[in-house]
Parts: C-alpha cells; sequence; structure tokens
C-alpha cells in the first residue's frame, strides 16, 4: 500500500466514524509563541482542546504535516541516526473534543491497525501509562490484548505534552515489533530505544492544561488526541524496515542519487539530504526564510546541514534545489501549497545554498585539520567550534555532526565563552545598532554576533543558537 493510499485510509476510517476532515494547518504555528513550529496533530487544535475555541465539530481527523528540529520535541540529532525518526513527517491523527473518551479511542485504534489493515496482533505491543487502570482494563479486559506484550511506563514516555505549558495528559501507545535480529527491547526495557519495537501510535488521552509553574488543571472536556507517524505505517505495511525503503523515500533517493551519482539509497548521506528536503521545501511554503535567528536560523541549520552532507558525498556545486521538483511529485498533490511555491522554494535553497559553498569548503579545511591535530584527545575545543560559527557560518549543530562521524564530539561550553567573549567585544565597540536585515544574511562575525545579541532578552530564541 502506497503512502498515498495509506493516508487516504486513515482519514476514510475516521470520516466513516462521524469524524470531519479537517486539512493540515501550517508547520508555523498561528498566535502561539511558545511552540517553534507545529510538532503534532493538536497544535491546530489547542484551543478546542483548552475549551477557549468553539468548533462545529466533536470528532475530528487529520493528515498533519509536522517538523521536529527545535524545541521540546527536537529529533534532528536522531535523522541518519536511526530508522525511524525524521525532521518533518506527517502524523495521522483523530480527535475527540469532550465527545468520546479512552474507550472508543482504544476501540477506534485496535480495529483500525488489526482489521482495516490486517496487522496480526502478534506483532503488536501496548503501553499504558503506569498510574492508568482504566486504560489498563480496557486493553487487557476488553480488547484482550496479550499481558505479554504490555507494559505499563512512567511520565517519560507516557505522558505526552505538548510543550512546556500547554494541553496534557496519559497515552497508551502501540509499537510494532520488526522481529528478531534488529537491535531494541520492548518498550519499558533498558533497550527500548532500539529500532526493534517501533513506536507507531500515540493515543493521548487530553485532561490537563499545564501552566508556568508546572501545575496541572483539568481541561473542561476530557478530550482525546492521537498519532501515528504515516511513515512509521507505511514501512510497516510495506514490510520494511526503515522509513527510507517506503515508496515517498525511495523516489526521494533516487533522486539525490541522480544529482550525487550514486545509487546506495542506504548511505545515510543520501538519506538525511532526503530527509531534509522536506522540512526544509515545507518550512519555506510555510513562510520561514532563512535567516540568523529563531525559526529562520533553524531553517538556514537544516539547509546547512543537507548541504555539508552532499559536500561530503562530493557535491561541490548547489544541488539541493534540484530535488524539489521531485518532492512535489511526491507530494505536490496531497499538498496543494506545496505545488504552488515550488519556484520560490528552488530558487530560495538555490541562494542559501551559493551563499554557504563560499565558505563551507574553507571550513570544513579548518575543522579537519582540528581534528588531526587532537593528540587523542576527542572533544573539538570550543575556540575551533566559534571560529567556525563565526568566520564560516557553520551552526554548531553542523560542527557537531561532522564530529560524531568521527567519534568525537565538540565543547559547547568554550564554544558559549567564546560568545560571550565576542559580545562583550561587541559591546565595548559600540557596533550593536548595526542594522540587521541585511548583514544577517552574511557569514562574517561581527553580524552573526550580533544577531545572536538582538535577541539575547529572548530565552527561546537564544536556546536556538546553542541547541545541538
Ligand atoms: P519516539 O519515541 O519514536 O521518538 P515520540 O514518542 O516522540 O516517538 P509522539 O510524540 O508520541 O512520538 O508522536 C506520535 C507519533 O508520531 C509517534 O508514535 C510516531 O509514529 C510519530 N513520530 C514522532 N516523532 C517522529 C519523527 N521524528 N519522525 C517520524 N515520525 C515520528
Ligand atoms: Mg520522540
Ligand atoms: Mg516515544
Ligand atoms: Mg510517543
Amino acid at each position: 500500500m502506497s503512502v498515498i493510499e495509506l493516508r487516504q485510509q486513515f482519514l476514510n476510517y475516521f470520516a466513516s466514524k462521524g469524524h470531519t476532515i479537517v486539512s493540515s494547518s501550517p508547520l508555523v504555528p498561528g498566535n502561539d509563541p511558545t511552540l517553534l513550529f507545529t510538532n503534532a496533530g493538536m497544535v491546530q487544535f489547542k484551543d478546542t482542546f483548552l475549551g477557549l475555541e468553539k468548533r462545529d465539530y466533536k470528532r475530528a481527523v487529520t493528515c498533519q504535516r509536522c517538523v521536529r528540529a527545535g524545541g521540546k520535541h527536537n529529533d534532528l540529532e536522531n535523522v541518519g541516526y536511526t530508522a525511524r525518526h525524521h525532521t518533518f513527517f506527517e502524523m495521522l491523527g483523530n480527535f475527540s473534543f469532550g465527545d468520546y473518551f479512552k474507550r472508543e479511542a482504544i476501540q477506534f485504534a485496535w480495529e483500525f491497525l488489526t482489521k482495516e489493515l490486517g496487522l496480526p496482533p502478534e506483532k503488536l505491543w501496548v503501553t499504558v501509562y503506569e498510574e492508568d487502570r482504566e486504560a489498563e482494563d480496557i486493553w487487557l479486559k476488553e480488547m484482550k490484548v496479550d499481558p505479554t506484550r504490555f507494559s505499563r511506563c512512567g511520565k517519560h514516555s507516557n505522558f505526552w505534552m505538548m510543550g512546556d505549558t500547554g494541553p496534557c495528559g496519559p497515552c497508551s501507545e502501540i509499537f510494532y515489533d520488526h522481529g528478531e535480529g534488529i537491535f531494541g527491547g520492548p518498550p519499558g526495557s533498558p533497550d527500548e530505544d532500539g529500532d526493534r519495537y517501533i513506536e507507531i501510535w500515540n493515543l493521548v488521552f487530553m485532561q490537563f492544561n499545564r501552566d508556568t509553574s508546572g501545575a496541572l488543571t483539568p481541561l473542561p472536556h476530557p478530550s482525546v488526541d492521537t498519532g501515528m507517524g504515516l511513515e512509521r505505517l507505511a514501512a510497516v505495511l510495506q514490510h520494511v524496515h526503515s522509513n527510507y525503503e517506503i515508496d515517498l523515500f525511495q523516489s526521494l533517493l533516487k533522486a539525490v542519487g541522480t544529482v550525487a551519482n550514486r545509487v546506495d539509497y542506504e548511505n545515510s548521506s543520501l538519506r538525511v539530504i532526503a530527509d531534509h528536503i522536506r522540512a526544509c521545501a515545507f518550512l519555506i511554503v510555510d513562510g520561514v526564510i532563512p535567516s540568523n535567528e529563531g525559526r529562520g536560523y533553524v531553517l538556514r541549520r537544516i539547509i546547512r546541514r543537507a548541504v555539508r552532507h552532499g559536500y561530503k558525498l562530493g557535491l561541490h556545486e548547489p544541488f539541493f534545489y534540484r530535488l524539489v521538483p521531485a518532492l512535489d511529485t511526491e507530494m505536490g498533490a496531497a499538498y496543494p501549497e506545496l505545488r504552488k511555491a515550488t519556484d520560490l522554494v528552488g530558487r530560495l535553497l538555490k541562494q542559501e545554498e551559493e551563499r554557504f559553498a563560499e565558505t563551507l569548503s574553507h571550513g570544513m579545511v579548518l575543522l579537519n585539520e582540528a581534528m588531526q591535530h587532537l593528540n587523542g584527545k576527542t572533544i573539538i575545543a570550543g575556540d575551533v567550534v566559534f571560529k567556525l560559527y563565526d568566520t564560516y557560518g557553520f551552526p554548531t549543530d553542523l560542527t557537531a555532526d561532522v564530529a560524531r562521524e568521527h567519534e568525537l564530539s565538540i565543547d559547547m561550553e568554550g564554544f558559549e565563552r567564546c560568545m560571550t567573549e565576542q559580545r562583550t567585544r561587541a559591546r565595548e565597540a559600540g557596533h550593536f545598532k548595526v542594522d540587521l536585515s541585511n548583514v544577517a544574511l552574511t557569514a562574517d562575525c561581527q553580524s552573526v554576533f550580533i544577531g545572536y545579541n538582538s535577541v539575547a532578552g529572548d530565552s527561546t530564541i537564544t536556546a536556538l543558537f546553542f541547541e545541538g
């Protein structure tokens, strides 16, 4: 079953159960400064859960585009290293706003997986929040789930929160066992982070709103928010283990292979590039522009990471923008907003690639030399990381990514000290009133630094510069 068919089947199933099909909202959450990007299907319904907004339906179903590359849910560092994480992915979800609760949510999910899609129950594994006896009883006594493939887990995995504040509640998750020979233990075991048991669906029983002090107040109506990764489910149905082996990614990888002149689609740089083109293209579609701060800096970091992986594959000319037509072929029908914006996306990506190309190769020389002169140490010094950032436009996560490939890490504390020193110097020089609108796009030290300084009062945005 193709990704396109699967997406539709999910929407149809829940429509047949009285759910209104609602379109994906943009990646930049409207009017929600607490969130960097839309990271789950529930984001567009946040105010409905809180009782602040009324909708003319009580059940909804969506296929929501999501980005997890910053903020509370950040998978940037996982991409290229696990079979299941993307920066951009599509989340299938059904929602109840004060309508049905745990019982129906569990029944729908189990029926969809085991009847509609025909997945064998013995390949599935279910978890509940350890204090949620109600959900446990529904699974074990009513759904007759095998207790040997069932675990009770703690807050860390089974109490879902959108961010540090907002709607939240206990959750119940469904995993698929991809079988022996793959590293990883069942959920709740010490090896749960492996890729054998892959989490496919999270059923969140929305019950509370969390405020800035961490206090939980009950929502006006208990509600349901579920989220299932379309790519992970497609992998299960296409009998492949990795998300990168599904039809959609195979087509994107083919396009990357064509520009890179290679066919080893399991190569992690190829995969990172195939992942990143989706995030970058859709972020631009949704109005984000590469810049040195906030959301724009996250986009810039992802583009530069992709370009660096291309460089590693021997691509020294702009190539990333050439993947846009292939992405449009795969996703343009489901997302008309992408189809309309392909020219703009291509132009912005090419511009950003050209800008970084000027410094990338010099920065790589510096970094390679630094790595060769570590004398047995395994940490790249902060001043090197800073110089790469400041002079060559290397985001720290990009440097960390190269370091990790060599089983090294970077000294972030040392880097931050250099940043502070630089800031003090510039303040003393009285340069802090330079107009940012143009200079922010260059990689020279003064403008990069001042970009940082100008947002230093905003802890969320400041943190972005140190992430990674
Ligand atoms: P994981 O533990 O694998 O990181 P998660 O618990 O962080 O996943 P949830 O926040 O519960 O994920 O999101 C709901 C669903 O969205 C997951 O069950 C999974 O199918 C999918 N999903 C989450 N993160 C990603 C990602 N980075 N790439 C692809 N799919 C994802
Ligand atoms: Mg996660
Ligand atoms: Mg999880
Ligand atoms: Mg989860």
